[in-house]
């Protein structure tokens, strides 16, 4: 006798994983508008005269860190979706214990169990 349950209890159902990459690729979507956003508003600053320059410098470095955190939160994502077309996607890549769902529902892209996040 076979469970009506085929799969594996550690295994996430293939529509829960599907909702995530979902997510996941809106997520991604929005990061790279934002991205683009910043890249073409640094562009815009390019010829100013000196005064104007200073204050814009400011703003750019902080415009930077922006984007710094979201490439980084780019690659996060891309990992993410690698590890679902590898099936490995809802398992720390630290210690292989499974994700809990409620944490992949607010943090998709993770790589760590709450455990190892910490
Ligand atoms: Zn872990």
């Amino acid at each position: 006798m076979t469970s009506p349950t085929s799969l594996p209890p550690d295994t996430l159902p293939p529509a829960v994983i599907d909702r995530h990459r979902a997510q996941l690729l809106f997520r991604m979507k929005e990061l790279h508008e934002r991205l683009h956003g910043i890249e073409d508003e640094l562009a815009s600053h390019q010829s100013k005269d000196w005064e104007e320059l200073a204050t814009e410098r400011e703003q750019d470095e902080a415009m930077s860190a922006l984007g710094e955190e979201g490439a980084h939160e780019l690659r996060m994502i891309r990992a993410a979706l690698d590890r679902m077309d590898a099936d490995d996607y809802g398992f720390c890549t630290q210690c292989g214990a499974q994700i809990a769902e409620a944490r992949l529902d607010l943090l998709p892209a993770t790589p760590f169990c709450a455990g190892c996040a910490r």
